[in-house]
């Protein structure tokens, strides 16, 4: 194995501490194939929305997510996908029972754009 060059101990412990909580990963396993609103999160995670953003901060401060807004909905992309080659490998080295992502059920109950294309009101 190589040494790591220029990088001291405590860069690669920032990115373990950060991703040492299974609510940020999960918000991880969800951002896998694109960008989700938070109101996505809220429902599929079913957490409040001021705990998912609680959660959605320090991901964003760690620099591994990024956040655009359009109009009322906020939604949320990973810019550092290497941190998946990190969750596959902790995953494959889990001994753990293997359970379905969550992250590929779509919730009818959220309201946010790609679950709920957004219809013209008539009144
Ligand atoms: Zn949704």
């Amino acid at each position: 194995m190589q040494n790591r060059q220029g990088c001291a101990p405590g860069q690669p412990a920032a990115i373990f501490k950060t991703l040492a909580h299974p609510v940020r990963i999960a918000i991880l396993d969800l951002l896998r194939h694109g960008e989700e609103c938070v109101c996505h999160m809220e429902a599929i995670l079913d957490k409040r929305q001021a705990y998912i953003s609680q959660q959605l901060a320090i991901l964003r401060a760690a620099q591994i997510i990024a956040d655009r807004r359009d109009g009322m909905n906020i939604f949320y992309r990973v810019v550092r996908p290497e941190i998946y080659v990190l969750l596959d490998a902790a995953c494959a080295m889990s001994t753990l029972p293997t359970t379905t992502p969550s992250a590929v059920i779509r919730r009818e109950s959220c309201p946010c754009p790609k679950c709920t294309p957004v219809v013209a009101i008539a009144d």
